[in-house]
C-alpha cells in the first residue's frame, strides 16, 4: 500500500469533508497532502501540485513563507490566545490600526471576528441592530444580488444567491430581495457596457425607491462573484450602489472577503469604484491563509449608535471564542508587511498579462464561452456551444475532468461547475504561470473532445 493509500484509508474511515459528496471518493482519488513550498502542495507519495485556487483563494504568498513563520513563532512563544472582552493584545491594536490606515477614508472602527460567514452574520447583525438603535426596528430585510455568495452559516446563506449551496436550506431564511448584477457575460455584444450596467441597476433603484424603509443593508461582493463562478460586473454598478444606498439611507456592505487584500489589482476591490461602505469585511487572505480569522472595517457613525450607556441595552455583544486571536493577527501583520515591503500590486500587474496571455488560445474555442479576468482571477466559462453560450448540463461534470486532467498534471485545480478558474498565490513565477495555463489549455481540450 503506498503512503498517499495509507492515509485515504484511514481518512475515509472517520472524515466527513465540506463541500463534498463523500461518495464520490469511492472513484475520485482523495489527496493526502504532506507539506507545502511556495505556491507547490506535496502529497505523501511524493507527487506535487501547484496551488492553482490559492487553498480556497487563502494564500496571498505561498505555504511556508519564512517571514510568516518566523512572525507565528515569535507571537507563539509570548501569547497564543485570549478572549478580547476586557482585554486587547498589541497585534489586535497594531493590525486594525494599520487596516483602517489602508482602507477606504471614512473608515474608522475595526471590529474582529474569526471567519468570512461569520463576518458577514456580524455585518448583518449590526446593520439591522444600528437601525433598531436609530428607533427603525422595520429595517429588518437585507438586498442582496443574484448568484452572489456570502458563506454557509444560516444568515450568510440566506444572503446568499446561488441556489446549490442555498435552495435546501430556504425555509430556515429569513426572507429578503435579490436583485439582478450587471453581469458582464450576460451582456449582449451590442450593447454598451455603462448602459447595461445602468439598465441591470435600475431594478434594485426602484426596490429602493419602494422599500428602503423595510431595508437595512445592500450587500455586495464588489467587482467578482466568485463562488457565483468568476462572474464579474464593472465598478460603474458599485458607484451607483453607494449613491443610491445614500439617497435612500440603506446601509452598503462590501464583502471582501475573496476580493480583497490585492485579489482585484487595488487593495480593496471598492477602490475600483471609489467608493467607501459602511461596513468592509475581510477574511480568506487577511493572514496570507495561515490562520482563521476576519474583520469588519466600520464607519465611525455606526459605531456611534453603540456607544451609550450600559443601561441603553444598545451595546454590539456579538462574541467567538476566537475573536482577535493574537497569532491569526500576528499572521496578518507579516502579510501587511509583506504588501509594503514589497511591489506587490505592481507585481500583479504582471500576473495578470501573463494569465491574460497564457489563457488567449482559448479565445474562440469551440466549447469555450468566455474568458474573464480582473487581478489574478481568471475565469473559463466551458460550453457545449461556446459562441451561443449553451452550458454543458451540469451532470456531465465537465469541470470535474479539467480537475482530474490538473492533478495528472501538476496542477491543482477545482473548477466551479462549469468555470475553470485560476486565482493562484501571487508567489507564481512567470515559468509557473505559463505552464499552469498551458495544463489548463490542454485540460479543457481533454474535458470537452466529445461534444
Ligand atoms: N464571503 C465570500 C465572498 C466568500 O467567497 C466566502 C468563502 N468562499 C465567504 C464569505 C465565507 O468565508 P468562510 O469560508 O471563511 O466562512
Amino acid at each position: 500500500m503506498s503512503n498517499n493509500q495509507h492515509w485515504i484509508q484511514r481518512d475515509l474511515a472517520v472524515v466527513w469533508h465540506p463541500c463534498t459528496q463523500m461518495k464520490d471518493h469511492e472513484w475520485l482519488p482523495l489527496i493526502p497532502l504532506i507539506r507545502g513550498e511556495g505556491p507547490w502542495l506535496f502529497d505523501a507519495d511524493g507527487n506535487r501540485y501547484l496551488d492553482a485556487i490559492s487553498s480556497w483563494w487563502v494564500n496571498l504568498f505561498g505555504h511556508c513563507h519564512p517571514r510568516i513563520i518566523q512572525a507565528l513563532g515569535d507571537q507563539l512563544g509570548l501569547l497564543e490566545h485570549t478572549l478580547l472582552a476586557g482585554a486587547t493584545h498589541r497585534p489586535a491594536i497594531e493590525l486594525a490600526e494599520r487596516l483602517l490606515a489602508r482602507a477606504p477614508p471614512g473608515l474608522t472602527r475595526c471590529f474582529y471576528v474569526d471567519n468570512g460567514s461569520a463576518a458577514v452574520e456580524a455585518a448583518l447583525k449590526m446593520s439591522f441592530h444600528y437601525w433598531k438603535n436609530q428607533g427603525y426596528p422595520r429595517k429588518d430585510h437585507f438586498v442582496s444580488l443574484q448568484n452572489s455568495y456570502h458563506g454557509e452559516t444560516l444568515g450568510a446563506l440566506s444572503v446568499g444567491g446561488v441556489g446549490l449551496y442555498r435552495d435546501v436550506y430556504k425555509p430556515l431564511f429569513h426572507p429578503g430581495f435579490s436583485v439582478p448584477v450587471a453581469d458582464l457575460y450576460e451582456r449582449r455584444d451590442d450593447e454598451p457596457i455603462e448602459h447595461y450596467t445602468d439598465r441591470r441597476f435600475a431594478v434594485l433603484e426602484h426596490l429602493l425607491v419602494e422599500k428602503a424603509d423595510q431595508i437595512a443593508a445592500v450587500l455586495v461582493e464588489p467587482l467578482v462573484q466568485c463562488a457565483g463562478g468568476m462572474r464579474m460586473y464593472p465598478p460603474h454598478y458599485l458607484s451607483r450602489l453607494r449613491e443610491s444606498c445614500d439617497r435612500h439611507g440603506v446601509h452598503l456592505i462590501a464583502d471582501e472577503c475573496a476580493v480583497g487584500m490585492g485579489r482585484t489589482g487595488t487593495f480593496f476591490a471598492c477602490e475600483q469604484a471609489g467608493i467607501t461602505p459602511d461596513i468592509l469585511i475581510l477574511a480568506k487572505g487577511l493572514t496570507g491563509g495561515y490562520l482563521p480569522l476576519s474583520a469588519l472595517l466600520v464607519r465611525e457613525f455606526l459605531y456611534q449608535a453603540f456607544y451609550d450607556d450600559y443601561r441603553s441595552h444598545k451595546a454590539f455583544l456579538h462574541s467567538h471564542s476566537y475573536t482577535g486571536n493574537p497569532l491569526a493577527c500576528r499572521a496578518a501583520l507579516a502579510t501587511l508587511d509583506l504588501f509594503d515591503q514589497e511591489p506587490v500590486l505592481e507585481n500583479n500587474r504582471q500576473l495578470h498579462k501573463r494569465l491574460t496571455q497564457g489563457l488567449a488560445p482559448l479565445r474562440g474555442h469551440p466549447h469555450v464561452a468566455d474568458v474573464r479576468i480582473t487581478g489574478t482571477i481568471a475565469a473559463v466559462e466551458l460550453a457545449q456551444d461556446g459562441p451561443r453560450k449553451l452550458s454543458y448540463p451540469a451532470e456531465e461534470r465537465r469541470g470535474l475532468e479539467v480537475f482530474r486532467y490538473g492533478l495528472q498534471h501538476e496542477a491543482w485545480l477545482r473548477p466551479l461547475g462549469n468555470v475553470v478558474y485560476l486565482m493562484p498565490p501571487y508567489v507564481i513565477n512567470a515559468q509557473e504561470t505559463d505552464t499552469l495555463c498551458a495544463t489548463v489549455c490542454a485540460g479543457i481540450d481533454f474535458a470537452t473532445r466529445s461534444g
